[in-house]
């Protein structure tokens, strides 16, 4: 398959060094098509599509954005804190629009899981079904953060 000059630049944006010191790949040497499709895959496993999973996100962030002091306890289960960070990051996917830096934490006590994302991470999911490359600060695994986000019912 040959590539595009779209997809090299991505390809490119997702280098360390580029948007960000450290890049959304990590230490992984897959193209970025092949990432999306082995998570892709991961999710059909799991049962639950990449909006789901962007929708559980973007309801914690907004509940812990909206509460400045530390860490807030959602529904009882989870534990989850915003972390404000300067300074806003576009999408390397070539979207216009810029996103929030900061990091959300969220634990999960009654599992005992953590996990973390930005709001950029958010978007990747939803838009791309991108959760980064393997080694990378933000990779989220999809089995993992499934587990995390939700409950025992539900999970
Ligand atoms: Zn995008």
């Amino acid at each position: 398959m040959k590539e595009t000059p779209q997809e090299t630049k991505i390809q490119h944006n997702l280098q360390a060094g580029i948007l960000t010191i450290d890049g959304f790949l990590g230490k992984d040497t897959r193209h970025f098509h092949e990432i999306i499709k082995a998570d892709s895959r991961a999710l059909i496993e799991l049962e639950i599509t990449q909006q789901q999973i962007a929708d559980r996100m973007e309801y914690f962030t907004t509940e812990a954005f909206e509460n400045y002091d530390g860490a807030v306890m959602i529904d009882d289960i989870y534990r989850v804190e915003y972390r404000s960070v300067r300074g806003k990051i576009i999408c390397p996917f070539g979207h216009s629009g810029v996103f929030r830096k900061g990091e959300i934490i969220l634990y999960n006590q009654f599992k005992k899981l953590t996990v973390s994302w930005t709001p950029l991470s958010i978007h990747m999911i939803r838009e791309h079904c991108f959760f980064e490359g393997k080694g990378s600060k933000y990779r989220l695994e999809p089995a993992e953060l499934k587990a995390a986000l939700y409950d025992e019912d539900q999970g």
